[in-house]
């Protein structure tokens, strides 16, 4: 069970190559510069890997969750703006049209999305709805055949990137027994009264899109609701339990970056005569940081095996997210301690490494959540 197959051998050592090849010499201009490089997300697509997880008469590659997190962990490991915008564009793009769309939708919007050629954010985070994102206060209001929308939404990852079609976004679509019904519309960009907002002065992820959404009255048809009215609450938080796993395998490839880096750069350091390397307090570090990576890259691989094979997987996802994202976090830091003056030169990768990696302890879920999931499943109830 926790040893890859052949085939995902494979595939780890292709995107790999490619991350090597293709997206680490572009990635500190585009660190510095805050660009999305678009001929990279194309050679992505040619490559297959928005459609790793999905059935092939989608256009998909007929993989499954497995593959998906062995691609995201290999670009993690050297640029985590291009990981993460592989990783929205699938789980948080595509997957909930695959997983609650019509038949309809998916022949719409799967092969464009599958083939790397579109993106799709998905708009669940508000300014006053994130960890409880039940308080949702977008609306939408039905209006003949068509959805009114007005709110707006925040941090939406791959939202205004030239190639995005839509946005999917959480409203409130009536009220039942007194509680909020919250439904998923499709939106796609440059419907009037919807606009993308300035992109974001972020501390990290530079080069990954990510803006404000505002809604004034935007209208789309009635046929954009995505699954029943009144599901979106279930089918995001089964949605977000996906995307942690994808989110720590990209974590456990941050962590295994920094790994790499640091032991290259101890063994070269002459420090007092002798290579860093050969100091303890540098070998125990190293120690540490590779002990880091293994148990994370063991909890991402033993959540996604549940995943494909049916099993129930929320709490493993969660116990993945949380110890990948603290493993990328603490291995950035401890690299950066290893590099010294140089670790803190964003021409080094470590620190583009730890201005990134801060944001694995918050995104899709902050560790507080993953900790509140987990209690949960002790039978603690909040
Ligand atoms: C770069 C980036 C990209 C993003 N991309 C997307 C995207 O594509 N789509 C999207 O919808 N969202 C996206 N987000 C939003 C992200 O998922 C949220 O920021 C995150 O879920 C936290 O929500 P919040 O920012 O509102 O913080 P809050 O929920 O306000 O949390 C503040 C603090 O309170 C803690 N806390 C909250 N609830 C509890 C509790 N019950 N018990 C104890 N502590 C608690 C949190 O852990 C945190 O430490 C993105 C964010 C960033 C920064």
């Amino acid at each position: 069970m926790f040893e890859l197959t052949d085939e995902e051998r494979e595939l780890a050592a292709m995107v790999r190559d490619f991350a090597e090849a293709v997206v680490a010499p572009q990635s500190y201009e585009a660190d510095r510069t805050h660009t999305l490089s678009m001929d990279v997300v194309a050679q992505m697509g040619d490559l297959g890997l928005f459609g790793l997880p999905f059935p092939e008469e989608y256009g998909g590659q007929g993989g499954d969750y497995m593959a998906l997190g062995i691609a995201i962990e290999a670009l993690g490991r050297v640029d985590q703006s291009i990981a993460i915008t592989l990783e929205a564009g699938v789980s948080l793009g595509a997957m909930p049209v695959f997983r609650f769309g019509s038949e309809e939708q998916k022949r719409e919007y799967l092969p464009g999305l599958l083939a790397g050629r579109a993106l799709a954010g998905f708009g669940l985070t508000e300014p006053e709805a994130g960890s409880d994102a039940g308080a949702t206060r977008t609306t939408a209001r039905l209006e003949g055949d068509e959805w009114v929308i007005d709110g707006s939404k925040q941090f939406i990852t791959n939202s205004g990137t030239p190639i995005t079609r839509f946005v999917t976004v959480t409203a409130v679509t009536g009220n039942e027994g007194g509680r909020k019904q919250i439904s998923t519309i499709i939106v796609p960009n440059g419907t009037p009264g919807f606009t993308v907002e300035a992109p974001y002065d972020k501390v990290g992820w530079n080069a990954s899109d990510t803006h404000p959404l505002s809604f004034a009255g935007a209208r789309v048809p009635v046929g954009n609701l995505l699954g029943q009215q009144g599901s979106g609450f279930r089918n995001f938080l089964s949605i977000l339990d996906e995307g942690r796993i994808a989110i720590a395998a990209l974590s456990t490839g941050a962590a295994e970056g920094c790994l790499e880096a640091a032991v290259d750069y101890a063994k070269s350091r002459t420090i007092f005569g002798s290579a860093l390397s050969t100091r303890q307090n540098a070998q125990f570090t190293l120690a540490r940081m590779r002990a880091r990576v293994h148990t994370a890259r063991l909890a991402w691989h033993h959540a996604a095996r549940r995943r494909d094979v049916g099993r129930p997987f929320a709490e493993q996802a969660a116990i993945a997210k949380l110890v990948a994202g603290e493993a990328a976090m603490d291995n950035a830091r401890d690299a950066t301690q290893i590099f010294g003056g140089n670790g803190f030169m964003n021409e080094f990768p470590v620190a583009r490494h730890y201005r990134d990696s801060k944001i694995l302890e918050i995104g899709e879920g902050t560790t507080e959540v993953q900790l509140l999931v987990i209690a949960r499943a002790l039978g603690l109830a909040g």
